[in-house]
């Protein structure tokens, strides 16, 4: 199905965990259905995450192009930033990072000190909501390309969170993969939860779910604010990528629900039942979800279990998409403590 350019980046197939002491804790088989954990946390790529799957086709687009350099942007602790840092020491790249920042010297703990590990070169764009310094920083982006540009590098632009056509690509592999191991498995999931931030995620198992004809219903859980341009960047990113692919299927707006119920006060700001979860999760399964992405997707599968809307019969799928080096920021210990 994909002949397109592929770096490899990650350790794949992912596992897949049958959640059974979680399952238990929440009143055994009889209260609660089965729980199945994609695990994308373990994709391998400097602490894993959902990026390294975008990666593999974002890097080999960039050196198709002849590029010397990738510049990213993202939020100071961008797991998509850690990771195109990471791949760029692997494809033997240049990695310029433009984040946003609500301080001019953010802490370097968690994301940030994996991006200085991985020897990036880091540019900050103080902002007091950095979700809204998008426009201040596509004009440090464009500074960056001119400089690398009269160094004589070629400069390849990957997106926040790689949501770009080329970068959903790799959730449409990603959905053939999970749904080829759950026939494996001779399980038939009713949804399949995530955490949904800039969307190529979504773009990418929305097509992929057509081309697969996956057995779920997907159950985006939005984790920031700003749907109407979100769900048209998502659409956007997949009838691209299904260009790219050459095949008819197409996305509509009414493929692509998000969940608006569980964002809270709004992006990277901690909710009690993500925190709930990321406790639940820790000590059922030994499995570390983030205060960012996941412990909200995950928020939104507990409480509709709890709430009984999902027969106990049905089996439902999280896909945990990463985001681990959050949980090592003083701001998320504040939580422990
Ligand atoms: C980026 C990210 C997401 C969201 O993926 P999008 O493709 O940006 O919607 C979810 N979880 C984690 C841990 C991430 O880093």
């Amino acid at each position: 199905m994909i002949d397109l350019p592929r770096y490899p980046l990650a350790t794949l197939p992912t596992p897949i965990t049958d959640a059974v002491r979680l399952r238990a804790a929440l009143g055994g088989p009889s209260k609660c259905p089965r729980i199945l954990i994609k695990r994308d946390d373990l994709t391998a790529l400097g602490l894993g995450g959902n990026k390294a799957r975008k990666l593999e086709f974002l890097i080999a687009d960039a050196l198709a192009q002849g590029a010397h350099t990738v510049i990213t942007t993202g939020a100071v602790q961008s797991n998509h930033a850690r990771m195109t840092a990471a791949a760029a020491c692997i494809a033997g790249l240049r990695c310029v990072l433009v984040l946003t920042s609500r301080y001019d010297v953010p802490l370097v703990e968690g994301n940030l000190l994996l991006d200085r590990l991985f020897g990036a070169d880091v540019r900050f764009v103080p902002s007091e909501d950095p979700m809204l310094a998008v426009g201040r920083d596509e004009e440090v982006v464009a500074n960056v390309v001119r400089e690398e540009a009269a160094a004589g590098r070629r400069a390849y632009v990957i997106p926040v969170g790689g949501s770009s056509a080329v970068g959903a690509i790799g959730y449409v592999t990603g959905t053939a993969e999970l749904v080829g191991q759950l026939r494996g498995m001779g399980a038939a999931p009713t949804r399949l939860y995530f955490g949904s931030g800039s969307r190529g995620t979504q773009a990418g198992l929305t097509l992929g779910a057509k081309l697969s004809d996956a057995p779920y219903k997907l159950w985006g859980v939005a984790v920031s604010a700003g749907e109407p341009e979100k769900i048209e960047r998502a659409k956007k990113a997949a009838n691209e990528a299904a260009a790219l692919l050459g095949v008819s299927a197409r996305v509509d707006r009414d493929d692509l629900f998000t969940d608006q119920g569980f964002i809270g006060e709004g992006y990277a700001i901690p909710t009690a039942a993500g925190l709930e979860a990321i406790d639940l999760l820790a000590r059922t399964e030994a499995i570390l979800l983030d205060p960012v992405y996941t412990s909200k997707g995950f928020s939104a599968l507990l409480y509709h279990v709890r709430a009984g809307d999902i027969p106990p019969t049905d089996t439902i799928v999280f896909l945990h998409t990463g985001g681990v080096p959050a949980l090592f920021t003083r701001e998320f210990a504040a939580t422990r403590t």
